[in-house]
């Protein structure tokens, strides 16, 4: 049998109704949506604009507004460094947060390269970013502040009102990786005042290798794929027009299900929490709320971190900290305060679509099973 996956921050399976969906593009409907002369292409143009009107409908955005790309990543990237090289002339400060996805800090990092300054703030020891803190560090020449909607090892989401308030008020540019965030939480963009928004469709039960950015009207950017001029010139490249119709119908079911499958979801991770609560000296990382309703993130006192996942592994899949940065001691637990041992000891708990009462307590009974053998081997509480 294989394992329980509960690590649906990393992905998540193709949903069987987006599946369907997508099926006719990949063979009959196979038009290039850029061939402007033929039926081939017409049929693909109005399949990747119905996508793009069902993603801009999610957000309550208008469609013009939407860039699609390979992912969050590629999104992120548009957006860190497209800015950047918008506004080279007028500011070289850019604000970011530590406990971001590496897709956000490796963009800074390498403006850094180029000569750019960047504050990477840190959050309190609940993962939440405090506004005030976040005013003060705010330079002369800031042109950019990208904080993520919630975070995808914890799943704290951050005050985005608040945030978007005071660069508004400052004049900055203000970007969200909500690749965690869209279909779990609402986002009104004509209520949030956010510049640009990068989003992904395999964390909703869509496929993998689309994404998009949303880009507010007449926010200065500059394209980081140069090449035919598709997507408004913003991001050259024939559209992966299967991935997008994916994208489409899995934020559509996302949206249309969400306040049910989040309820339901708050439900398990709440029962999980409660029962790994009577294993003691566990300790919950990032707030208990406003938190993702699929996410549980604990370090358990006193065990091997290695060892426990080993044990773990055969029939639970989960992860001790972010699908992209294996080997390494989380960076967002250790910006919690926790240290290196103990982050190596957390576990991620990441319960989707899929996710069952039944599945929960079989996890439940193996930590039960296999903790006390782990805490009978470590000599030193850590
Ligand atoms: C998954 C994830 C990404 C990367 O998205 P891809 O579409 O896989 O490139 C970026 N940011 C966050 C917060 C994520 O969870």
């Amino acid at each position: 049998m294989r394992p329980i996956y509960l690590d649906y921050h990393a992905t998540s399976p193709v949903d069987e109704r987006v599946w369907q969906a997508m099926m006719p593009y990949w063979r009959e409907m196979f038009g290039n949506p850029a061939s402007r002369g033929h039926s081939y292409g017409w049929e693909a143009q109005a399949a990747v604009e119905l996508a793009r009107e069902q993603v801009a409908a999610s957000l309550n955005t208008t469609p013009e507004r939407i860039i699609f790309t390979s992912g969050a990543t590629e999104a992120n990237n548009l957006a860190i460094k497209g800015v950047a090289a918008a506004l080279y002339g007028h500011g070289r400060h850019i604000l970011t947060v530590q406990t971001e996805h590496r897709a956000v800090l490796e963009p800074c990092a390498y403006l850094e390269s180029l000569g750019f300054r960047v504050t990477y703030l840190p959050v309190a020891a609940d993962g939440l970013v405090d506004v005030e803190h976040l005013r003060a560090a705010l330079q002369p020449d800031t042109i950019l502040v990208s904080v993520m909607a919630a975070n995808n090892e914890i799943g704290v989401y951050q005050p985005l009102a608040a945030i978007g308030a005071v660069c508004r008020e400052r004049g900055i540019l203000f970007h969200t990786d909500a690749a965690q965030a869209v279909g779990k939480i609402p986002l009104d963009l004509q209520a949030l005042p956010i510049d640009l928004l990068s989003l992904t469709a395999h964390k909703i039960g869509g496929p993998k290798g689309v994404g998009a950015l949303f880009v507010r009207q007449s926010v200065p950017l500059v394209p980081q794929l140069h090449g035919g001029g598709q997507e408004q010139g913003w991001r050259a490249g024939t559209l992966a027009v299967p991935l997008v119709v994916g994208l489409g119908a899995a934020l559509t079911l996302a949206m249309a299900e969400r306040e049910r499958e989040q309820a339901r979801l708050l439900a398990l991770r709440t029962h999980l929490w409660q029962e790994l609560q009577k294993l003691e000296d566990v300790l919950l990382n990032g707030a208990w709320s406003p938190r993702l309703a699929g996410n549980l993130n604990v370090t358990f006192l006193g065990v091997n971190g290695a060892e426990l996942h080993r044990q773990l592994q055969p029939v639970v899949a989960v992860s001790s900290g972010s699908a992209c940065s294996t080997g390494q001691p989380s960076h967002v637990l250790r910006a919690l305060g926790r240290s290196a041992a103990q982050a190596a000891s957390s576990v991620r708990f990441g319960l989707g679509r899929g996710t069952t009462e039944a599945e929960i307590q079989q996890v439940v009974n193996h930590l039960q099973e296999i903790l006390p053998g782990l805490r009978q081997k470590s000599y030193i509480k850590t």
